[in-house]
């Protein structure tokens, strides 16, 4: 880990505790990684409460998501999937995955449209390269199963095909969402999720 900044490690441990502090990540879901300079993944080891998740938690994963020999732990069932980000999207260095209600129940509502959008809300800016909030964001959805290798090639294809994204949600699940940087990572994460919840919320409150 030592080609990784502490203050950067730091960073990440921040958002963790500040996504249980939030309930995103409930009964130990969700997970945290990053990249470092030669392409090896830091990323937060299975199963335990984020809201005490220190440097001890995190594994080391060559580029493949085989663990280093380093390092020891188990690594999530979902670490293939920032394997996948992290080789679909070359400039990402920080993933955050979280679990929701707003994510939850929005990707469970669009499942058969294989996306939701998002448009006309001011928060829209906060998401890189996006100006204004006539912006028009498709944030995919992939179905949910249990088949990682299959999620996987899933996940691949819906990279390339929206190059765009800044976020891919799992149907009835979760969000990833990523950034260059833990900072950016972190504002891509507050903004959909702030999103998500607006939008919910508009259409739950629409007429019949
Ligand atoms: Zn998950």
């Amino acid at each position: 880990m030592d080609t990784v900044a502490n203050e950067t490690l730091q960073e990440l441990l921040e958002l963790a505790h500040c996504c249980a502090a939030r309930g995103w990540v409930p009964a130990t879901s969700g997970n945290f990684s990053l990249r470092d300079e030669v392409g090896k993944i830091l990323i937060s080891r299975s199963g335990f409460d984020k809201r005490t998740m220190g440097i001890e938690d995190l594994i080391q994963l060559e580029k493949d998501g085989s663990v280093s020999s380093t390092s020891a732990g188990k690594p999530s069932a979902e670490s293939m999937l920032h394997v996948v980000i992290y080789r679909e999207r070359r400039e990402t260095r920080a993933i955050a995955h979280v679990h929701t209600i707003w994510n939850t129940l929005l990707s469970g509502q669009f499942v058969a449209n294989r996306h939701v959008a998002l448009e006309g809300y001011e928060l829209l800016k906060a998401l890189s390269g996006v100006t204004t909030h006539r912006h028009r964001e498709l944030v995919p959805i992939i179905e949910n199963m249990q088949d990682y290798d299959a999620l996987c090639l899933e996940l691949a294809q819906v990279l390339k095909k929206y190059p765009e994204a800044h976020g891919v949600l799992l149907s009835s699940h979760g969000l990833y969402t990523w950034g260059q940087s833990v900072a950016e990572a972190r504002r891509h994460l507050e903004a959909l999720e702030f999103l998500f919840e607006a939008e919910m919320r508009r259409l739950q409150g629409s007429p019949k």
